[in-house]
């Protein structure tokens, strides 16, 4: 048996291999070069153009581009009207920011447990948690895998609650054959460096809903309108008037650029995507101490992360002597998500462990292995390699 690196072995890989990553070529930084040469910076035409290339893609009426995933989130809330005494059904296994932009609008997150095969919001818990408080829904494509669409808007037409999706890990995922952001009222992607496209930072929301674009229009930009039709009064060409309170959620024409010349490579990097995760289910999916990745029939994933459930009980050890020794062998992982509620901020405001069992428990035992598009079939070997050698090692 080889010696672990962690135990003083020869790494399987001399650097360490990053568990997500941009893929930038020379069209991309060409498109940014482009703009810093022209007239404008921010909200010139390439915005525009971005939200419009968008909110085509997913097949969507109206895009608003944002600074941040974050900030859309928040944008989405405040459209739906979200304010205090208000309760948003939230999924347990996510980043903060789904939870947080409810927190920024004065609402309370309701967190919902999860589906033990596809780790996304579990529907029926949703069910469970809907009161005469509940205003919103905010489930979230964990991995990229689409959430059941069609099921939440059951309940959420039933009792009258707006889904805002956060879809920041499912740009150019599939729902029952079509792109993920036309289905919910307003849906959220992010163009964090790790996700499927990038702006360096960047979000932005899609929508069929006018009132919903009108508001955060808005809402990007001071709360502030020139909509002839909109002012009280007008004094003049110059005039503009903020009617309500908004934020500098602005995204750079900079920004913009770069994300149209990366959607133009965005299906590409998709089919890489899947090409590894093939790759890794192949390689992974007969050892007994892990399972791999569960996709339902109506999705068809773009694959923004890889997470295996490690199954412990068959180990010696736990899972972070399987992460430490994976890191020592130059394996970038990850673990995706803490659930929420348990960062000490939202202890502090009173939620408990043994909230949503069934997200804690996978907590315990998932770990996330490399995944971007620029990744070579050497990468994924030595990934698959390095998981053999720690597994047979720590095996009972
Ligand atoms: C990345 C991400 C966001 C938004 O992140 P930003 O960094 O603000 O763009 C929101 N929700 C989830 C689940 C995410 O992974």
């Amino acid at each position: 048996m080889d010696k672990l690196a962690i135990n003083g072995g020869e790494p399987v890989r001399d650097e360490l291999l990053t568990y997500g990553k941009q893929s930038i070529d020379d069209d991309d930084i060409q498109a940014v070069v482009d703009v810093l040469k022209g007239d404008f910076l921010t909200t010139g035409p390439y915005v525009k153009e971005f939200e419009n290339k968008i909110a085509e893609y997913v097949g969507a009426k109206y895009a608003v581009a944002v600074s941040n995933g974050t900030a859309g989130l928040h944008m989405a809330c405040y459209a739906a009207g979200i304010t205090e005494g208000d309760e948003v059904i939230v999924s347990s296994l996510t980043f903060a920011a789904s939870s947080n932009a409810v927190l920024y609008c004065g609402g309370t997150p309701i967190f919902a447990d999860i589906d033990p095969l596809t780790y996304n919001i579990d529907v029926k818990d949703i069910e469970k948690k809907i009161t005469d408080k509940t205003k919103a829904i905010i489930p979230v494509d964990f991995t990229g895998q689409s959430v059941d669409m069609d099921a939440i808007k059951v309940l959420a037409e039933k009792h009258d609650l707006v889904i805002i999706e956060d879809a920041a890990h499912a740009l150019g995922s599939e729902y029952k054959g079509e792109k993920v952001g036309s289905q919910a009222d307003m849906v959220e992607f992010s163009f964090h460096p790790v996700k499927p496209i990038t702006t360096a930072e960047g979000g932005i929301v899609t929508t069929n809903n006018e009132d919903y674009y009108e508001k955060m229009m808005e809402f990007r930009t001071h709360g502030i309108t020139r909509d002839p039709d909109k002012l009280k009064v007008d004094h003049g060409p110059w005039y503009y008037e903020q009617q309500t309170l908004g934020y500098n959620y602005r995204l750079t024409d900079v920004q913009s650029a770069l994300g149209t010349s990366q959607l133009s490579k965005l299906n590409n990097f998709i089919e890489r995507r899947r090409g590894i995760v093939g790759m890794y289910n192949k390689a992974l999916k007969d050892i007994e101490e892990i399972t791999t990745p569960y996709e339902a029939e109506f999705s068809n994933s773009g694959w923004h992360i890889y997470v295996i459930k490690l199954n412990t009980e068959k180990l010696n050890v736990s899972r972070k002597e399987v992460f430490e020794a994976l890191y020592a062998e130059n394996i970038g992982v990850n673990v995706h998500y803490l659930p929420v509620y348990l960062h000490p901020y939202y202890e502090e405001l009173g939620y408990e462990k043994g909230l949503c069992p069934k997200a804690e428990a996978l907590y315990e035992n998932i770990i996330t292995l490399p995944l971007h598009p620029n990744m070579t079939n050497d990468d994924v070997k030595d990934v698959v390699d390095a998981m053999n050698k720690v597994l047979d090692y720590y095996r009972k």
